[in-house]
């Protein structure tokens, strides 16, 4: 891939070949620029856009939502840290759920072997 000219910083670099000869800016601080230059121009050819943004769009939105706030704020409460001896606890926890299902899946299968006398697993092991 031949080396592009970064439209921002003026350097020289190798352009990523996913995105080949439409790349513009040579690293992420010049592509926060190109951002940038992309909101200032589309604010230029768009004036008004947002403008009434809040009043006609959020605030009609929030007194229809009128507890959204608090639960977004009691979600992002900081969470205490389990101790070692809670983490060891769910851990046993888990495990123990873990072998009850299995029991429960090995009972089904038993009982899949008892009712079927057609199904003779001791023909898996016969030699023939
Ligand atoms: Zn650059």
């Amino acid at each position: 891939m031949a080396e592009k000219r970064c439209h921002y910083c003026g350097r020289l670099f190798v352009p990523d070949p996913r995105v080949g000869n439409r790349q513009k800016a040579c690293s992420v601080a010049c592509q926060k620029l190109r951002k940038k230059e992309n909101n200032r121009l589309y604010r230029e050819r768009n004036p008004g856009c947002w403008k009434n943004h809040y009043e006609d769009y959020v605030k009609p939105w929030r007194q229809k939502h009128p507890d959204y706030q608090r639960q977004w704020r009691q979600k992002r409460r900081v969470q205490p840290k389990p101790s070692p001896g809670e983490i060891q606890a769910e851990k046993l926890r888990r495990a123990i759920e873990l072998t009850e299902r299995t029991q429960v899946y090995l009972r089904e299968i038993q009982a899949e072997i008892i009712l079927k006398p057609s199904f003779r697993a001791s023909s898996m092991f016969q030699a023939s």
